[in-house]
């Protein structure tokens, strides 16, 4: 594993409290329960870092990771978490959208899709939402070990060709925490991204 170190470094609540010695980092989102924790404590080398984005008051907010100097793993809240619209929309204009958007030491984008559903609503939002900022977004198609290999290859082939109509910049692979299956191609795009 090229990511070794990961600790926890902070919850941010607010974007004045953005670290701001960030040399680069890489963002993972999606919605609840794809596997998004599972996925960063695995690449993270670390096998509870990412459930403290779960504990009270945290849930909402961006957790980062240090993996070395200024180099970070953010981890977004899921989709779903937000009780009502108003804490949706609330969280999004005041925190993660301009997070995305203006995030100078971001590098891409990690979104996580269960690949039993891949491509909800949200997901096709998001990468159409985050297209402009011509970063790159990285798929874990996460859970692959509950789909046959004939349907593993099927569902990389169909979220291919959909994701690549509606943002150029995004790459696409299958993943399992389980099985740990896909880490080494993820840590090649992520390594790359980080400069690691
Ligand atoms: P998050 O809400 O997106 O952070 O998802 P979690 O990482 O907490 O995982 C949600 C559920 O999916 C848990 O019950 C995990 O045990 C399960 N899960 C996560 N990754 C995998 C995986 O690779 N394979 C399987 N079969 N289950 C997984």
């Amino acid at each position: 594993p090229i990511f070794r170190q990961a600790v926890f470094f902070q919850t941010v609540a607010d974007l004045r409290d953005l670290p701001g010695d960030a040399v680069r980092e890489v963002a993972f989102v999606g919605r609840s329960n794809v596997g998004k924790s599972s996925a960063i404590n695995t690449l993270a080398d670390h096998t509870r870092l990412a459930f403290v984005s779960k504990t009270p008051g945290r849930t909402q907010h961006l957790n980062f990771f240090a993996l070395s100097a200024g180099k970070y793993f953010v981890d977004l809240p899921g989709y779903g978490f937000a009780r009502t619209p108003e804490d949706i929309r609330g969280q999004w204009e005041g925190l993660l959208a301009p997070y995305l958007r203006y995030r100078a030491p971001l590098a891409g984008l990690v979104l996580v899709m269960d690949s039993r559903h891949p491509l909800a609503e949200l997901d096709r939002h998001m990468l159409e939402w985050f297209a402009p900022t011509c970063k790159p977004v990285h798929i874990l198609l996460s859970k692959a070990d509950k789909l046959t290999r004939q349907a593993q290859a099927a569902v990389l082939h169909t979220v291919m060709e959909a994701v690549g109509k509606i943002n150029v910049h995004c790459s696409v692979q299958l993943f399992s925490s389980l099985k740990r299956m896909g880490i080494g191609e993820a840590e090649a795009v992520l390594g790359r991204w980080l400069d690691m």
